[in-house]
Parts: structure tokens; C-alpha cells; sequence
């Protein structure tokens, strides 16, 4: 069985196709900048794990729906393909980043789900609208094949109420939904699984704290294989300090923006959405590039820092009394599986949780899930390679076979 997997942003679409007989990933690729002259598209084809061939093509990609029929045009090409018929190809399972409380498991996308969709849009409006178009123009690119949506925040359903909510009057739940939702679900759920896996604990019985550190941070305090708290909250704007996202701040800030600089809804998403987080404190959102202004001494790229690190302790301090026993805390995204130095002054200090990194383990360079703790750490620390494509695919192919 083959299983496509797309991921459509505001401008871009991410896909990989899998053959689920042994979850090999068969082809994949980035169509970027959609709607720009500068648009790239990037497909690389796989045999066994190993790439084969790479192709960037560079030339204007007017919309999404000109992408995809490039994309397929590719997975179907004679020489370049990885399939003889779109017939192959038994499913499409799409990235939704907001399922609401609407959507706790993955869902077959019929005209009655796309309407729900739509009426939860109003949730995401920076990410549901391009989801939904990508589903659409799929259902027409790939007639054949069984669309699925796969939720960010579905894995985040088993919060207990006193974690969702608000404490503001019960209306504003009610009627306008407004609770904690969490993000990252998909990754979340793939690597406190697979950390199980690694430390041979049953899932069902597996407690941790899973620290997802990319371009958007956020935690989740895992009990007995369930996600019980998370750091972002209605929007993927709360909790942790992130690439360009301020994480948590007073509300308020936002009515001094507000009240007393006339500051606009669209000024203040702006705001807190792309110019605070890294880029706000140190002027560029990649860590990388912090990191090396950090070595140099430059003060403002230590306090960012300082202060990213600082809101992941302060996390994992609350995670610990939430869940009163953990197994293990779990590093993963691009920051977190590649950045020792981030590691190292996360877990500094917190032998008061149980918590003793092994520094020589720390910096080396290991593939697949390993663990970075010390041989006397009561608390596993682990770093698992995150990986949502194969979650989202996998999560399909329960939902379709
Ligand atoms: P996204 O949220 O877009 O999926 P990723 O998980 O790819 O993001 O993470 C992107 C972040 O990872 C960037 O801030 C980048 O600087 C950081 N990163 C990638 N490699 C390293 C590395 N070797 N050291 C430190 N940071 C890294």
C-alpha cells in the first residue's frame, strides 16, 4: 500500500510518498514559494533509504493547485517516478493543523468533514485555510485515492479540563471554543512512542516530558502513553519562546498594545507571530546562527539564550510535579535532536528532578533514537529523531485498512 503524504502551507506544500509495506519513504520533496517568481520545487526519489536522485526545478508556481500537478506529474514520470498509476497510490493523508475539539483521531475527508473544516477555520486562520485547499485540489489530482486529514492537536485531546481551560467565565469556552488546544500532536506522539519503544517500556505505561524544539517550540507532559499538558495553548503562539513566536506572555501586554499604542489586531499578530521569539531578542530566528553570536559573547544573543533555555527548565520543573513520576525527557526537532549546546544548558542544574546529562554522550553524533544521560540519571534524557511525515502516514493506514 502507498500512502502520500502533503503538507500544504500558506505558500508551500511538503509531501513524501511511502510504500507502507515496509514504511520506506519511495519519494518526496518542496514546492516553495507558491505565488512568487522565485518559486522552487524540490524532488528527491529514495530506493531503500538511500536518495537517488535529486532534481530542482526553479520557475513561477502561480497557486497550489499548479504544485500539485506538478508533484503528481513527478510521482508518475516514467524516469523520474516512483509510481506506474496514481491507481497506486491508496491514500492521501493531509497535515490539518487545527482539528478543534471537533477531531480527536484521523478522519476520512467527506463533504460533511470539509465543512466542519471550514467552520474551524476561524481557530487557525494563519494555517486551516491552505490545509483545506490542499485537500481539495488532492481529491482532484488523486481521484482514486481515500483522503485523510491528520490533526495537529488531535493527540492533545486527552487533556483533563482543569489543563484546557481558561480561567475566564465558562461563555467564552462554550460558545466560542476558546480553550488549550497544543500543537505538534503528530510529532509528540511519534517520539514519546518511540522513546517507549527505546527504553522497552510499555507505551500505556510510559510517562515523559517530549521537548519539540524547530522553528515553532512546544512541550507536552505525557502520562501512561496519553498527552496531559502542552505548552501552546489556543494558538501555536503560546508557551515556549520560539524562532520568531514571543511563547508566553502577560495578557496584559496585549492591552497595553492595545489601549495605549493603538496597536491593531494584524499589528499584534504580527508582533508576537514573526518578530519576537529569537529574531526579537537577537535578531535572527535560526539558532544556528544565535548560537554563534552566543560563543562570540554578543549580550543580546546570551539573553535570548538564556531565556529560551530558561522557559524549558521552568516547563520541565512543571511537567515533573504535574506528572509525578517520569521516564524519561525526549529531545527532538531541529534544534532539539541537533543542538548539544541547547541540551547541555537545558538540563544543567536539574539533578534536583533527577535529571544527569552525560556530556560526553551529549555531543555525539548518533542517528536514531539514543539516550544522553548519565548511567545514574533517575531520569532517561533522550534525543528521537521526530519524524510527522511517517506519523501522519501511519496514522492513515490505521484509519483505512
Ligand atoms: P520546523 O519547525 O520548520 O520543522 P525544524 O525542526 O527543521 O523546524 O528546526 C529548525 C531549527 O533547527 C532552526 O532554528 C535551526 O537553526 C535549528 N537547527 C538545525 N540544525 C541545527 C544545529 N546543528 N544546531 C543548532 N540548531 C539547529
Amino acid at each position: 500500500m502507498k500512502i502520500l503524504v502533503l503538507n500544504s502551507g500558506s505558500s508551500s506544500i511538503k509531501f513524501q510518498l511511502f510504500d507502507m509495506s515496509d514504511t520506506a519513504v519511495l519519494a518526496g520533496g518542496l514546492v516553495e514559494k507558491i505565488g512568487e517568481s522565485t518559486s522552487q520545487l524540490t524532488y528527491r526519489k529514495f530506493k531503500v533509504g538511500t536518495e537517488t536522485d535529486k532534481h530542482v526545478f526553479q520557475q513561477p508556481i502561480g497557486d497550489h493547485s499548479e504544485g500539485l500537478s506538478y508533484i503528481a506529474a513527478l510521482l508518475l514520470d516514467e524516469e523520474k517516478g516512483a509510481v506506474k498509476s496514481s491507481a497506486e497510490i491508496a491514500a492521501v493523508g493531509h497535515r490539518v493543523v487545527h482539528g478543534g475539539e471537533r477531531f480527536s483521531e484521523p478522519t476520512i475527508v467527506t463533504a460533511e468533514v470539509m465543512e466542519e473544516l471550514q467552520k474551524l477555520s476561524f481557530l487557525a486562520p494563519l494555517h486551516n485555510p491552505a490545509n483545506l485547499q490542499g485537500i481539495e485540489i488532492a481529491a482532484e489530482v488523486f481521484k482514486q485515492a481515500t483522503q485523510v486529514a491528520v490533526f495537529d492537536t488531535a493527540f492533545h485531546q486527552t487533556l483533563p479540563e482543569f489543563a484546557y481551560r481558561f480561567a475566564i467565565p465558562k461563555e467564552y469556552y462554550a460558545q466560542h471554543g476558546l480553550r488549550v488546544y497544543g500543537f505538534h500532536g503528530t510529532s509528540h506522539a511519534y517520539v514519546s512512542r518511540e522513546a517507549a519503544k527505546f527504553l522497552g517500556i510499555a507505551n500505556d505505561q510510559f510517562n515523559a516530558i517530549t521537548v519539540h524544539l524547530g522553528n515553532g517550540c512546544s512541550m507536552a507532559a505525557i502520562k501512561d502513553g496519553k498527552s496531559v499538558d502542552v505548552s501552546m495553548g489556543l494558538t501555536p503562539v503560546g508557551g515556549l519562546m520560539m524562532g520568531t513566536r514571543s511563547g508566553d506572555i502577560d495578557p496584559g501586554l496585549l492591552l497595553f498594545l492595545v489601549e495605549h499604542l493603538n496597536m491593531t489586531g494584524q499589528e499584534i499578530d504580527q508582533l508576537l507571530n514573526k518578530e519576537s521569539g529569537l529574531k526579537g531578542l537577537a535578531g535572527d530566528n535560526d539558532l544556528r546562527n544565535v548560537m554563534q553570536q552566543y560563543d562570540s559573547g554578543d549580550p543580546e544573543a546570551v539573553l535570548a539564550v538564556t531565556m529560551y533555555v530558561y522557559r524549558i527548565k521552568k516547563f520541565i520543573g512543571a511537567y515533573t510535579a504535574a506528572l509525578g513520576r517520569v521516564d524519561a525527557v525526549v529531545f527532538t526537532a531541529g534544534v532539539g535532536e541537533n543542538s548539544a549546546a541547547i541540551r547541555s544548558l537545558v538540563c544543567e542544574n536539574l539533578e534536583v528532578l533527577g535529571i544527569t546529562l552525560d556530556e560526553v554522550r551529549n555531543k555525539e553524533k548518533t542517528s536514531g533514537a539514543h539516550a544522553i544521560s548519565a548511567s545514574g540519571s533517575n531520569v532517561n534524557v533522550l534525543v528521537v529523531p521526530t519524524d510527522e511525515e511517517l506519523e501522519i502516514a501511519m496514522q492513515v493506514r490505521g484509519i483505512i485498512s
